[in-house]
């Protein structure tokens, strides 16, 4: 493709082969890159969550994860602006192009600071569901991926809002993704943190429901869809919904550095055993802490229950197909 520097990837993967660390260096598809960085970044640790109990009579923390000390924290990055800076520095690092989705200005300085490793992606402003409002949104996204060079519909995050992605109100920005064969990801499952009710009252997790997708796929039968999150916790609906169409993939951002490291392994095992070990992609949700790629990286690079052409097919062979890049590593 395009936008895919393969060049590179061939240069960077032989130069592998003499190493001693052949999988970091072999390359990599990050499905799930934010352009921006979110506010309020503090140090974390990886797959170390405590959801605590609150109470509505007190003051709830805005999340209510118990701080859990460890040897390798995730550490923000310095500035808002030097974050793209110090996650492309680790996309080099690491061999990793990303689907990076954002506003499409900041999209397109990643674009510009690293060619060849960005796979640009824009979505709807979820406010935008009738009128004129809705108009010029169809306007500028169809602009954005016919012209602009943009190739991905993301993040999707109806689930914020409470709505459903079969819900008709948004139907038109599904079919335009189909018209214009442009891969959606939507947000499913994941989120709230516990306080829904504080951070994000619209909220709902039963609209993180992986089944939820039936009903627009039926109308909308060429859709590239993947499930970002991988539907996470919801495993047998997400199931189900693979089982049925065969063309849905899902990525494992975020889940796998957000909860215990037992859970997570667990989950993947599961779609992996299941028979979908070919529609489960890598991913980050790289929003704040640039280490968080290389830590993402090594939970898949050291899942036992994985053969390494396992490891190689999230890593990198999913994504390659789904997204028609049509090389194998
Ligand atoms: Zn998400």
């Amino acid at each position: 493709m395009r936008f895919f520097r393969l060049s590179a990837f061939a240069a960077l993967a032989a130069g592998a082969l003499s190493a001693q660390n052949l999988i970091p260096r072999q390359p990599i598809i990050d499905m799930h890159v934010h352009a921006s960085m979110s506010a309020g970044g503090q140090p974390a640790c990886a797959n170390t969550p405590a959801f605590l109990a609150s109470d509505p009579a007190t003051k709830e923390d805005r999340f209510g994860w118990k701080p859990v000390p460890c040897a390798n924290p995730l550490l923000p990055a310095k500035t808002p602006e030097a974050y793209p800076k110090e996650v492309q520095a680790e996309m080099e690092r690491l061999n990793v192009t990303a689907v990076v989705m954002g506003d499409e200005k900041t999209v397109n300085q990643w674009k510009a600071d690293a060619p060849g490793r960005v796979i640009p992606g824009t979505s709807f402003d979820r406010n935008a569901l009738s009128g004129p409002k809705m108009e010029a949104e169809l306007k500028r996204l169809r602009e954005a991926y016919t012209k602009g060079g943009f190739r991905i519909m993301g993040e999707v995050g109806l689930q914020y809002e409470g709505i459903s992605p079969s819900d008709p109100a948004v139907d038109a920005y599904f079919a335009l993704a189909e018209e214009l064969d442009i891969p959606v990801g939507v947000h499913m499952g994941t989120g709230g943190s516990g306080r829904a009710n504080v951070t994000t009252p619209k909220f709902r997790g039963s609209m993180g429901n992986p089944l939820l997708f039936e009903e627009v796929l039926a109308r909308h039968p060429k859709l590239r869809l993947w499930i970002m999150h991988s539907g996470y916790p919801m495993i047998d609906n997400l199931l189900t919904l693979l089982a049925a169409n065969s063309h849905v993939y899902c990525d494992v951002a975020g889940l796998i550095w957000s909860y215990p490291i037992k859970e997570v392994n667990h989950y993947i095992q599961r779609i992996v055993e299941a028979g979908f070990g070919d529609r489960v992609m890598f991913g980050t949700d790289q929003l704040l802490w640039p280490n968080l790629m290389s830590q993402s990286i090594n939970i898949i690079d050291t899942a036992e229950y994985l053969t390494p052409e396992q490891k190689r097919d999230i890593l990198y062979n999913n994504a390659a197909r789904f997204l028609r890049l049509d090389q194998k590593k």
